[in-house]
């Protein structure tokens, strides 16, 4: 496989390098310069913050992707989306990563949009997806309950029809973002008769301040308020908000993971990283003999070697997507992978640092590390959990039997 720009890739390329170099914001070339990249979620977050700064910052970033339709650049045209093939898509994503620049939208733009543009009825799109491209509501993802994760189907918060609406009883959590967000997609049982996956429907809460809805904030161990607790109490919501057939839910919810990606970013984030601990070891002499000393030489080039397979999970899915297949079971590992890598490089680079990488501070030296390594946890969890993620390649993908 030839994995050269073909000229049309090349001239693509440039394009997108052209915007990033004159319209980042400072903010988050600072953030990347700092630490390698603005987290997840910056851009919903600080378009609620109280610094205007950082209201300014996710204003002039979503404008000048906008004016190229690179907020959904995976939605068709027809929709305002990009309409961009799977290379270009994938040419977009790897050089926003390389930059460090924050995806905008958020789970509107990644999720819910292309579930509407399958799913949806006509007036639903022309109702919410303009809204979701022009940064009007940014939308959170209402799937997991604290019973129910790994097992979604297994949820139990109730909607009853109620005339023309639903009255929503029960409890969300893990709710990335919904003290910043404006409304909320949720799966709700709706028949609790019936066998699980046949008894949820898929409703969208378009405003999150709906009463009766209560959000509270869960602090994870980075010491940072990202996720939450959501908490539903006689919430009254219309029932034309229901997208799909009512109980067909879980397959709606369902599509919503079809949408896959090829975890560039992940790859080139990971390469990131590991460029810069080598320049760190080269420039410092301490450091320099603690890794000729010891064991770490052989440990950072297996990181090497194994961003370098990451690489090469990127590309198999992208070239599957190219083909027109949907990754399965290969979206899975290149999720596995990635997540698992991310956590290793974190702890070799704190390794390379000892004791100083235990002071969990961004602006000390190794202390990056330390903040990064707690950072890495999460992702081996939400959007499947890696244990999830070996069974689907052991069964889907090796044929093996299930337990
Ligand atoms: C950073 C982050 C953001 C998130 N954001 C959202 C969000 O916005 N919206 C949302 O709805 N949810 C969100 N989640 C929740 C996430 O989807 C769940 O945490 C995840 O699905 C795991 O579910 P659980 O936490 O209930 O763990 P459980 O399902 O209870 O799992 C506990 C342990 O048991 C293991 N396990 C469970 N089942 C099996 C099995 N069949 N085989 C082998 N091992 C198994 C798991 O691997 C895990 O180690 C987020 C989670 C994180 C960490």
């Amino acid at each position: 496989m030839d994995w050269n720009d073909t000229p049309a890739q090349a001239a693509f390329r440039n394009r997108v390098r052209q915007l990033i170099a004159t319209r980042l914001p400072a903010r988050y070339r600072e953030m990347a310069e700092a630490r390698g990249g603005p987290g997840e979620r910056q851009w919903e977050f600080d378009r609620k913050s109280d610094d205007p700064a950082a209201r300014a910052a996710a204003s002039e970033w979503h404008g000048a992707l906008a004016a190229n339709h690179w907020v959904a650049p995976q939605w068709p045209a027809e929709y305002g989306g990009g309409g961009l093939s799977s290379m270009e898509q994938f040419v977009l994503n790897q050089e926003l990563a390389r930059a460090g620049a924050p995806g905008v939208g958020g789970s509107g733009v990644s999720l819910l949009g292309p579930t509407l543009i399958v799913h949806g009825t006509e007036e639903q799109k022309r109702q919410y997806l303009p809204s979701i491209l022009n940064a009007g509501t940014v939308w959170a993802q209402g799937y997991s309950e604290p019973g129910a994760g790994s097992d979604l189907a297994g949820l139990q918060t109730r909607a009853v029809r109620d005339g023309d609406d639903f009255v929503i009883n029960g409890q969300k959590i893990w709710t990335s973002g919904a003290h910043a967000a404006d409304a909320l997609f949720c799966l709700v049982r709706t028949d609790p008769a019936a066998p699980k996956h046949r008894g949820i429907s898929f409703l969208l809460i378009e405003d999150i301040n709906t009463p009766g809805i209560t959000v509270r904030p869960l602090v994870n161990m980075a010491g940072r308020h990202y996720f939450n607790e959501v908490f539903f109490e006689d919430v009254r919501i219309p029932a034309r908000n229901l997208v799909g057939e009512e109980n067909r839910g879980w397959y709606v919810g369902m599509t919503l993971l079809d949408f896959e990606r090829s975890n560039i970013g992940g790859a080139v984030s990971a390469r990131r990283t590991l460029d810069r601990l080598i320049a760190e070891i080269r420039a410092d002499a301490d450091l320099g003999a603690r890794v000729r000393s010891g064991p770490l030489r052989d440990e950072i080039a297996r990181r090497y070697v194994e961003t370098e397979v990451m690489f090469q999970y990127s590309f198999r899915i992208i070239s599957m997507q190219n083909a027109g297949e949907i990754p399965n079971y290969e979206a899975s590992t290149a999720k596995l992978f990635n997540s698992e890598l991310a956590q290793r490089i974190a702890q070799t680079a704190a390794s390379v640092y000892g004791l100083k990488a235990n002071v969990v501070d961004e602006g000390e030296p190794g202390g990056r590390y330390g903040s990064m390594y707690v950072d890495t946890v999460p992702a081996t969890i939400r959007g499947g959990t890696s244990e999830v993620q070996r069974n689907v390649i052991a069964t889907r993908g090796l044929g093996l039997p299930r337990s």
